[in-house]
């Protein structure tokens, strides 16, 4: 495994070309901090096989690389198309039913019961992921919307609709999600995430189902509606972090929007200390190459100059010819850009806000470990706040997690910077402070001589809200 860690990390989806514990294993070496489980595809015997895979090669490497279950949502699609095949003319009609037939030129089968109520004369119709462009023309408001082709193609079999105009009124998870998210849960992983999400209520019945598993996993909201975006602060404070989910957000909002609105919801995340996830067409062109582009390559920098927690691989590595090049080739652009820049972001506390004290330790800590050029930030927490607080504020340092908390371990490897360890109970802080350097000096993390501070809570007993810093030499 790779000692020095980037602090940006990065999320391999794993797919057929990467199931293997053997492919696994070289991407855990070319530096993966999160699996990506699509539950778009795969069965659930397929995505145990990973899980599995994935938590014996935690073991063997002593590493804690996490599990991102992503689910489906109320994603669109077509049927089934006469020799999976049919072409789409410019200015010809197609008829959308909601009854399963198969495809052709001039009907075609629509996973959305209630389109021909939810659609409006005039709305737009893209299909595969908004190659395809038409305009509904017609609804019976029952079962049928005639639609004009205004940018045809060709088109196969169960390809995904976007209808960037139209008011959907499709449950946020559908059976299926829920299928999906029982299993999901039943695995233990880290954290799941929620497709076409349009406002923070679509988040309620997913949190409820987890807490009443009484399990551990954190939610995720993608981004890719224009509702989203409208709701956005509200989603943010709901959800445990946010993934931009460039592909379908690309072809719901006018794809030229979507760099801007990239910086502002990393900007907004950071500032709240939500991990926020740069998704899709990172290294698109190497499914079948065996380097980036350059555009590809200044897209990552420019993901990781935002300050994002973590920039995401998807066909690359869970379809692609390069599964683990495409690894190695985003953790050099990230490499070599985090050496270019220095982070280090501000968001002051709220006075008279339930989290003021720990807040303020958390911000000064950081300012200390920048005037001291503290080598390391260590802090000791449970549920984990201090752990997302600190690494908010981007410092140079390298931040540590010391936790009692198993679940929180490999859910740390999606948060920017931090590095999470597992403790014994200890009496006391000072001993709890020795441990940790001792341990970090042992995996050759710190030397003798650096700066190092401390963040935790006194009486250590009492295991309340953060209220200390030390800072020491090693
Ligand atoms: C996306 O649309 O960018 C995305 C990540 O979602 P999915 O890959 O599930 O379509």
């Amino acid at each position: 495994m790779r000692l020095i860690r980037s602090q940006t990390k990065v999320i391999a989806t794993i797919g057929p070309v990467s199931s293997s514990k053997e492919v696994l294993e070289k991407m855990f070496h070319e530096g993966v901090d999160v699996c990506r489980l699509n539950f778009s595809h795969g069965t659930h015997d397929d995505h145990l096989q990973v899980i599995n895979n994935i938590l014996e090669l935690n073991q063997e490497l002593n590493a804690n690389v996490a599990i991102l279950a992503d689910l489906q949502g109320p994603k669109i699609r077509i049927g089934e198309v006469e020799n999976n095949r049919v072409e789409l003319i410019d200015c010809a009609e197609v008829l959308f039913v909601t009854e399963k037939c198969m495809g052709t030129a001039e009907k075609l089968y629509l996973s959305y019961k209630e389109f021909p109520r939810d659609v409006n004369v005039g709305d737009t119709i893209l299909v595969d992921d908004g190659k395809m462009k038409l305009e509904a023309i017609e609804t019976n408001g029952k079962d049928t919307v005639k639609a004009r082709v205004i940018h045809g193609g060709f088109l196969s079999s169960k390809k995904g609709v976007n209808l960037p105009n139209t008011k959907i009124s499709l449950p946020s998870l559908t059976e299926k999600d829920i299928e999906d998210v029982n299993f999901a849960l039943d695995n233990n992983v880290d954290w799941i995430a929620l497709s076409f999400v349009r406002s923070a209520e679509d988040l309620v019945q997913l949190k409820e189902i987890v807490r009443n598993k009484k399990k551990f996993a954190r939610i995720i909201a993608k981004i890719e509606k224009p509702e989203a975006i409208d709701d956005i602060e509200a989603i943010i404070d709901a959800s445990n972090g946010i993934m931009v989910a460039r592909g379908d957000l690309g072809v719901e909002v006018p794809f030229d929007q979507v760099p801007l609105l990239q910086k502002d919801i990393v900007k907004r995340c950071v500032e709240k200390a939500k991990p926020v996830i740069i998704a899709t067409q990172m290294l698109e062109s190497m499914i079948t190459n065996f380097r980036p582009t350059r555009a590809e390559a200044n897209d990552v920098a420019n993901a990781v100059l935002d300050g994002a927690d973590a920039v995401m691989l998807s066909a690359e590595t869970s379809a692609g010819k390069y599964p683990i090049e495409s690894i190695a080739a985003m953790q050099k652009i990230i490499d070599w850009t985090e050496k270019g820049v220095a982070f280090n972001r501000e968001a002051l506390p709220v006075p008279g806000s339930r989290t003021f004290l720990p807040d303020s330790i958390c911000l000064n800590a950081c300012r200390m470990a920048s005037q001291t050029n503290a080598k390391a930030i260590v802090t000791f927490t449970y549920s984990g706040y201090t752990a997302f607080k600190i690494s908010s504020h981007r410092p140079q340092s390298d931040i540590f997690v010391f936790t009692r908390n198993k679940t929180l371990l490999r859910k740390m490897s999606l948060v920017w910077g931090v590095r999470a360890f597992y403790f014994d109970e200890h009496d006391n802080m000072d001993d709890a402070i020795q441990h940790s350097i001792d341990f970090l000096k042992e995996y050759k993390h710190i030397a003798e001589g650096d700066v190092v501070v401390h963040v935790g809570s006194t009486p250590f007993e009492e295991k309340g809200q953060t209220n200390m810093i030390k800072l020491s030499y090693v």
